[in-house]
Parts: structure tokens; sequence; C-alpha cells
């Protein structure tokens, strides 16, 4: 038999530029919760797109709208309105609890613009002096690649090389309620975070910040904005996972699961008062809000609304969270997470996150690592209860080496 992944990977390393570091597996094709690779191997996928296949690989309601909207107009940029447009906006606006929704693709951007109309809001609104604005963000943050993003990166990874930096962002500690009231100033626009730290490790603040964050911002006339572009549509076990704290942003950032796998879908979703500011010409996309995005953007929505999605993640995640809970002291030294989100601190004397990931990889689970020790668990919320015992027995098995 001649196997095709070794030829293929050879190819991927020889004809793209070298930003990733892939594990060994070639996927040829996918459902649900489950992919195969060129050599017909199959792997449960506990890593979803890092959360952009919340609803599993090629759901079929998603598959469908998918299609019927290729069949009828794709693309029409923004100089015309289509008839997708309006009812994901609003479709999404609703599950926001908002006035308006901003469409764009890539989570990256649709972080710019909650950075765009912040500062805008701040000029015009709350009467910040012209270039003074300031934006607040936690240390360990990831929300993006663009320039202005790593500017305020705190991994030297992320942002080495890659200056001259722009400014106008004061980094604090996560969690740390006291730093932040200490940062802001009368020149403080907005609040920039992730409810749960994702690429840091599944980092879940402590009780109580989110909530003191709303008041300090309440106080502050600061806009508080949550980047819930991985944790939010439903992987936490809720629709958002800022809801665990009770708490309603002013802006959120969405994206990865938005597009439902299929397409990049992201958006920023806020009051009148908010992203009323911006003004025809300030800003824009050419495939933002297209056709096929909106149709396949509209069906996610539907399936959020059903709440079905988060109850799913709520119930099992209590299964993997228990599950993972039992391995520590077992090659297992700390879990964190919400819902089917989970960050696990490999023993580091055992092996590195990437090791223990390429041996879940041979055993048919996928995951990523991050930051040394630590492995990523988040599957598609679809997975069933035997898929996801299989695979704790699988990294149990890994652990015992
Ligand atoms: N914000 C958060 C919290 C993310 O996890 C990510 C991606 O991992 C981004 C923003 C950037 O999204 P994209 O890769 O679509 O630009």
């Amino acid at each position: 038999v001649e196997f095709r992944t070794p030829g293929a990977l050879a190819d991927a390393e020889r004809w793209t530029a070298h930003n990733y570091h892939p594990l060994p597996v070639v996927v040829a094709e996918a459902e649900g919760a489950w992919v195969t690779d060129v050599d017909g191997r199959r792997y449960l996928d506990f890593l979803a797109g890092y959360s952009a296949l919340n609803f599993g690989h090629r759901h079929p309601g998603l598959i469908a709208a998918a299609h019927a909207q290729l069949d009828r107009v794709t693309l029409t940029s923004r100089a015309f309105v289509h008839d997708q447009f309006a009812t994901f906006c609003r479709g999404l606006a609703e599950l926001c609890g908002k006035d308006l929704v901003l469409p764009m693709n890539t989570g990256a951007e649709a972080v710019e613009t909650a950075i765009k109309v912040a500062r805008k809001w701040g000029y015009r609104v709350k009467g910040v002096a012209d270039e003074r604005a300031e934006i607040i963000v936690a240390a360990n943050n990831f929300h993006g690649r663009t320039t202005t993003i790593v500017s305020f990166s705190t991994d030297p990874e992320a942002r080495a090389d890659f200056g001259p930096y722009t400014p106008g962002f004061v980094v604090v500690p996560y969690g740390d309620l006291d730093a932040v009231r200490a940062a802001i100033t009368p020149n403080t626009v907005a609040v920039l975070m992730e409810p749960i730290q994702g690429e840091a490790g599944v980092l879940v603040p402590p009780a109580g910040f989110l909530a003191g964050l709303r008041e300090l911002c309440d106080t502050n006339n600061v806009l508080m904005i949550a980047d819930e572009i991985q944790s939010g549509l439903g992987r936490t076990g809720k629709t958002f996972a800022i809801e665990h704290d009770g708490v309603v942003p002013d802006m959120y950032v969405l994206g990865k699961a938005l597009g439902g796998g299929i397409v990049p879908v992201s958006a920023v979703a806020a009051d009148q008062a908010v992203l009323g500011v911006l003004r025809p010409g300030e800003h824009g996309s050419t495939f933002g809000g297209n056709p096929l995005a909106c149709a396949v953007g509209a069906e996610v929505v539907r399936l959020l609304a059903t709440g079905e999605f988060q109850e799913r993640s709520a119930r099992l995640g209590a299964r993997l969270h228990a599950g993972l809970e039992a391995m520590i002291g077992h090659g297992v030294v700390a879990v964190r997470g919400r819902g089917l989100w989970a960050g696990v601190d490999i023993d580091p004397a055992l092996m590195t996150g990437r090791q223990a990931c390429e041996r879940l990889a041979e055993r048919g689970v996928l995951a990523k690592d991050t930051h040394g020790s630590t492995i990523r668990l988040a599957p598609p919320l679809v997975v069933t209860e035997e898929d996801l015992d299989h695979a704790l027995a699988q990294l149990a098995a890994v652990l015992k080496g």
C-alpha cells in the first residue's frame, strides 16, 4: 500500500510559508465530529477549527442553506443590498439583544471594527481629545494577527519584528480588577477582553471579574467590548461566555462559528448609540455581509435560537470536565474551562503539549497544544457521549505512556 500522507505533507511544506506547525494529518473528508485523512484513517476532531466548527463538520442544515444560496446569488458587495442581508443582521442582532450588526469576514477584522468604533465613539460621543483615545486590554490576550492587534499582544512570537506598533493600548493583567481601575483615565474609551482567554490556555477569570468590569465601565463611561470570537455561540454552554457572569457588554465581537465552518463570517453587534457613530465611507469590506455568508450565518443564528447546542455543551461539558478532573494527579496538573471547552495542563515531566497532541493523533483524536504543556479540547457541540468517552480514554492512555 502506498500512503498519501507523507507526500501531501512534503508538498505543503514545500509550497507554503511556514507560519504554522501542523500535526502530520492530511484531512480529506469530514462529517459531524469526525474527519478522515487521505489514507482513510478516521479521527475525532477535538479542536473543531478553534471553535469555528461548533455545529460539526458539514451540518446538514448549514450545508443546505449554503447550497440553496450558491444557486441564487453569492456576491453583490455592499454597493447594493441583497435579500439575505437583513435576515441575517436582524437575527444576529436579536440573538445578541442589540440594535445593530456590522458584518465582516474574519475575527481580526471584527476586532479592528470594534476598535475603530470605540475610538470614534470616544471622540464624537465621550468627547476625548483628538488622537488621545486609549483602550485597555489584558495580558496574554489573543485577538488576531493584524499589525494593530499584534501591537497590544504580549506574546513575543506574535509581536516581535512586526513594528512599528499602533499606540493607544494599555495592557493590564487578566482578571485583575484593581489593575483595570488604576489604568482608566479620562481618555479611556473601551476595555477589550475575552470573557475566557482561549489561546492563553482557556483561562477563566476569577468570579466577579467580568461583573466588576461592567461596573467600572459604567461608572467611567467606558465601552465594554467582549471578544466572544472563540468563547461565544454555544461553546461554553450558553450563547455567550459572558452570560455565565450575568453581564451584557456594549459590543459583542463574533466570528468563527458564525460562519458555520463553511465561510468566514464575523460581526460586531452593539446598540445604535455605539455602532451608530459610523457613516457611509468610514468603514467596510468587499466580502463583509455577502449573500452566501448571510445565508449560512442566518442558519447559524436559527440553530442557536433553539438553545439545543448550548444545552448539549453544558451537559456534555460536565461529562468532559468530570473525566478530565479524574486525571488530575495521573498526568494532568490542572484543568480549566466551561462547557465543551477545556484547557488541560499536562505534567511537563511526562511530555510536552505538542507530544501529547501527536500521541493523541496517533490514537485518532485531534487536539492542539498551546504554550508548552497545555492542550486544548473543544469538540464540535454535536459530539456524542460515546465519542467523548472514547477521546477521554485515549488521553488517559497517552498519559499512561
Ligand atoms: N479573537 C479571539 C478570541 C480568537 O480566538 C481569534 C482566533 O483564534 C481571533 C480573535 C482572530 O480570529 P481570526 O483568526 O478569524 O482573524
